[in-house]
């Protein structure tokens, strides 16, 4: 196994350590120790990238779609041959089992190459004009640099997405990248580098997130903004990019429901949803949340489910048995674990789970809670973590208006025979995304967003690249 290093920073295509030498530390959340040091950008390093996406642009831009794609996919292969590497970076700092780390990155590397046929696919139009000699055309023109934050959950997933249809359009970017996950976006920018991205075109840096975005997204060479993270961020961040006249994209919480009714496949259900929550140990945007269950199937479903959470392996990620790591970072115990009190405080069954595990490394147990008060804190609040609600309804209206009731609008689920059902669920659950009878979620090619107070813009699909791109009407006589 490659040694986790420390990790620097890459201004203009050269890794360096921060100016003045600072540094902030690693840990490993499944023994909680310190591993290495990540880099800490000071004003002049941030300057330095700011230079650098500057002239970076003025090169990427002028490149042609299919130089771009050329190169990408190039990434996209030097990315896949150091998956093993990169995965095992991205276990020791994230936590998730190798398997997953391994999938996350391959799956990275299938975003770079389908971005990069998009790339060759931004088509301008042709309109036509009301007089026979005017030509009236739009053209298709890269925003400008970009500065990316991303959190830590997916540490390769969250930046290659926002990376890919950044170089797919011809801008340039700052990635500013997680903290405690900082070597596996690094592997992913040295696959860029390492292909021949030219200098300048993608940036990493790290720091104090709040000094970095504050400073960054009023500056003038910043011409978009994509942040993914939580909604209290997420508002803070879009309304200084409005401020400025940014374009934003904003990648929120969410709260997910998932609507099983009367005449749902149990089986398929359970055996579907249940590894789906604690992928990742829950922290996981669109991880399932509100288990909204139609009373008949109700007490098969919750004591099965709870059986099944029960029955989770949890470990270090490193160890091949493992399913279910630690949580990425030590504050997020005491936030579920007051969840947790808050909910049973409240008259809500514990089924299983609710308590840490162990005094080594951020473990918490798989955790099952049922006939949850509206008014418990869980109901309301984003668990990111390995925890869920399961409660009864009468019928689909009641489901319906519980799945809306909350400002979040990411991802929703539902099982059911019926396709007058789904139809229905289809047109009336608010969310950006509705996956039924399966998961069918965060492909390349299908949009990945949300609504409401889950953010706007999509980060999948071909209407990915549109936030990138500006259309330029141009119309001409003769
Ligand atoms: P947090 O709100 O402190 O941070 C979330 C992310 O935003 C982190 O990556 C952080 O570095 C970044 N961030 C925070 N303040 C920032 C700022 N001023 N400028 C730029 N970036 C900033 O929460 P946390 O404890 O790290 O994570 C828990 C919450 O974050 C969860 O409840 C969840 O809502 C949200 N989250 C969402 C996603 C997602 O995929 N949408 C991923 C990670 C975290």
């Amino acid at each position: 196994m490659i040694a986790y290093p420390d990790v620097s920073l890459f201004i203009d295509g050269v890794w360096r350590p921060a100016s003045d030498k600072g540094v902030l530390p690693v840990f490993n959340p499944a023994t909680a120790t310190q591993m290495a040091t990540v880099a800490h950008a000071t004003r002049d390093d941030l300057d330095a990238a700011l230079a650098a996406a500057a002239k970076g642009f003025e090169i990427w831009r002028k490149t042609s779609a299919y130089d771009r794609a050329r190169l990408m996919r190039k990434a996209a292969e030097i990315l896949r041959s150091r998956a093993d590497d990169v995965a095992s970076l991205m276990t020791r700092e994230n936590g998730k089992p190798l398997v997953q780390a391994r999938l996350e990155t391959l799956a990275g590397a299938d975003i770079i190459d389908w971005f990069a046929g998009e790339a060759q696919r931004s088509y301008g139009q042709v309109i036509p004009s009301r007089a026979p000699d005017v030509l009236q055309i739009t053209v298709k023109l890269p925003v400008g640099p970009v500065a990316a934050f991303t959190p830590w959950n997916f540490p390769i997933n969250q930046v290659v997405r926002k990376l890919s249809a950044a170089l797919a359009t011809g801008c340039s970017i700052i990635v500013k990248a997680p903290e405690e996950t900082p070597a596996s976006p690094a592997e992913l920018i040295r696959a860029f580098a390492d292909a021949g991205l030219p200098a300048g075109v993608a940036n990493l840096v790290f720091g104090v997130p709040s000094e970095i975005s504050e400073y960054l997204i009023p500056h003038p060479v910043i011409r978009k903004i994509s942040f993914t993270g939580s909604t209290p961020v997420g508002k803070h961040l879009a309304a200084l990019a409005g401020q400025h006249m940014k374009r934003a994209t904003m990648e929120l919480g969410g709260h997910a429901p998932v609507i099983v009714a009367g005449d749902a496949d149990l089986d398929l259900a359970l055996t579907t949803i249940v590894p789906h929550k604690f992928r990742n140990a829950g922290q996981v945007c669109v991880s399932p949340t509100r288990f909204l269950v139609q009373e008949g199937l109700f007490d098969a479903f919750s004591t099965r489910f709870a059986e099944m959470a029960r029955a989770i392996r949890v470990g270090n990620g490193l160890d091949p048995e493992t399913e279910m790591g630690p949580l990425a970072n030590s504050r997020r115990i005491p936030a579920l674990e007051a969840l947790v009190a808050d909910a049973v405080d409240q008259g809500a069954r514990l089924l299983t789970g609710g308590r840490r595990i162990g005094n080594e490394g951020w473990f918490f147990e798989p955790t099952v809670l049922a006939d949850v008060p509206l008014s418990a804190r869980i109901m309301n609040e984003e668990p990111f973590g390995p925890v869920a609600v399961i409660n009864p309804y009468t019928d689909l209206d009641a489901a319906i208006a519980e799945a809306n009731r909350l400002p979040f609008a990411l991802a929703a689920y539902a099982f059911t025979r019926s396709s007058a059902t789904a139809t229905r669920l289809g047109a009336e659950v608010e969310a950006g995304m509705l996956s039924i009878n399966h998961l069918g979620l965060a492909l390349p090619e299908v949009p990945f967003g949300g609504m409401k107070d889950s953010g706007h813009g999509t980060e999948g699909g071909s209407e990915a690249l549109d936030s990138y791109l500006e259309t330029r009407f141009v119309t001409r006589k003769g």
